[in-house]
């Protein structure tokens, strides 16, 4: 069985990676309703990755003969003001999910919790990941700049992300 610290921290990042799929959710709905729908295709896939995260947590809290109890999201965010500002809310929501998994990890060390260390390790290189892929597509925007075929352009080839 979990700690019970480490349950509520755990059952808490259910929340989390849930409130990022709805967040990624929400902002391919705001590509889709902007004419950009490689935009909205590759928020939609973010999205399910995420939901694919909360579950490696649901899963992992019963696999440890622990109790799963799902806390409430609150609204995501709905609006917003172009692709550039929408990529650089992803990397910075990204980062504060890396402090998250950074703290559980930190949590897992001090009540000597190995099994949720070694399960938390693929969370910490995800997270590498995601603010790489984040920081990437600002830099492609970056270049775009206000120039529209180069932006479709990029809603193309953003359309091109499949579901893992
Ligand atoms: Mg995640």
């Amino acid at each position: 069985m979990l700690s019970k610290t480490i349950q509520d921290a755990l059952n808490e990042q259910i929340k989390n990676e849930m409130f990022s799929s709805y967040l990624y959710l929400s902002m391919s709905a705001y590509c889709a309703e902007s004419s950009l729908p490689g935009f909205a295709s590759w928020m939609r896939v973010q999205s399910g990755e995420e939901q694919t995260h909360a579950m490696k947590f649901f899963s992992y809290i019963l696999e440890r003969n622990s109790h799963v109890e799902l806390q409430a999201l609150v609204k995501p965010q709905s609006k917003f003001k172009s692709p550039m500002e929408l990529f650089k809310h992803v990397l910075d929501h990204e980062k504060k999910v890396t402090g998250m998994i950074n703290a559980l990890y930190e949590l897992a060390v001090k009540e000597k919790d190995y099994p949720t260390q070694i399960m938390l390790e693929w969370f910490i290189t995800e997270q590498l990941e995601e603010e790489k892929t984040a920081g990437e597509i600002i830099q492609l925007l970056t270049m775009v700049g206000e120039n529209g075929p180069a932006l479709l352009m990029l809603d193309r080839q953003l359309a091109a992300r499949a579901a893992k």
